[in-house]
């Protein structure tokens, strides 16, 4: 094998190396966000109980006092029956007065509905904090271990690139720049193995004449389909013959 073509399949080894840590280091901010977002939604579900709670704890408020006003009807009327003399009268306060403790007795079944409706929100906001919390946590977890995972994928790509590019120094600089030129057109694998008398990138059958030079190793040949940089070596004849 030419040894521009190994130095090449090394380099584009790095490559593809250093492209992987790219799209984990990619994946990180929605792995991230993604975990904020359940903490979040957790949050957002005990406030929202707590929410419920305290607006059936303002409706009971609000019963308590329409009770109150009710009774101090009662009372004005009672004072009322007291002073007149006229009988009507009096059977007309009497009605009034049936009709506050009617009314009375309808806000109480109100607050002891709301009261049971309490106890089930309470119960409700217990088990929301309850959630929160273990998802706070859980989340905090995995956060912290997504930073130092972050992290040594950091380092890992900065060491990758640095080894990379001390190899790209000792290629020929003609063939590097048509190496990175097809790498930024195809992407993934541009050095590639002759498969079978085929391209081992678009796997187009190659003229006898290409597999030839390739085979023989004392020029770069390339695929006259693709364009990508075609190698051959010992294993691949015995693949061939099979
Ligand atoms: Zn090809």
């Amino acid at each position: 094998m030419l040894d521009a073509i190994e130095k090449l399949l090394i380099l584009q080894d790095r490559d593809r190396k250093c492209q992987r840590l790219l799209t984990e280091l990619d994946n990180v901010a929605p792995q991230r966000a993604a975990l904020h977002g359940r903490a979040q939604k957790a949050r957002d579900a005990l406030e929202a109980a707590r929410q419920k709670l305290r607006q059936i704890e303002s409706d009971r408020k609000q019963l308590e006092l329409q009770v109150e006003e009710q009774k101090q009807h009662i009372n004005r009327y009672s004072l009322q029956q007291f002073e007149t003399k006229k009988n009507d009268e009096y059977r007309a306060l009497a009605k009034e007065i049936d009709g506050c403790k009617a009314t009375i007795v309808r806000l109480e079944d109100r607050q002891l509905d709301l009261m049971e409706q309490a106890e089930v929100a309470q119960t409700a906001v217990a088990g929301a904090i309850h959630l929160a919390d273990a998802t706070t946590k859980a989340a905090d977890a995995e956060l912290a271990l997504l930073a130092e995972r972050e992290t040594s994928l950091q380092n890992e790509l900065a060491a990758a690139r640095q080894g990379r590019d001390q190899l790209a120094a000792v290629v020929d600089a003609g063939l590097l720049a048509r190496y990175e030129r097809l790498r930024n057109n195809k992407g993934g694998r541009v050095v590639v193995g002759v498969d079978h008398s085929a391209c081992g990138g678009c796997h187009m059958q190659l003229p006898p004449q290409v597999v030839l030079t390739a085979q023989a190793a004392q020029e770069i040949t390339v695929c006259p389909n693709c364009a990508r940089i075609l190698y051959h070596h010992q294993d691949m004849d015995l693949a061939a013959s099979e």
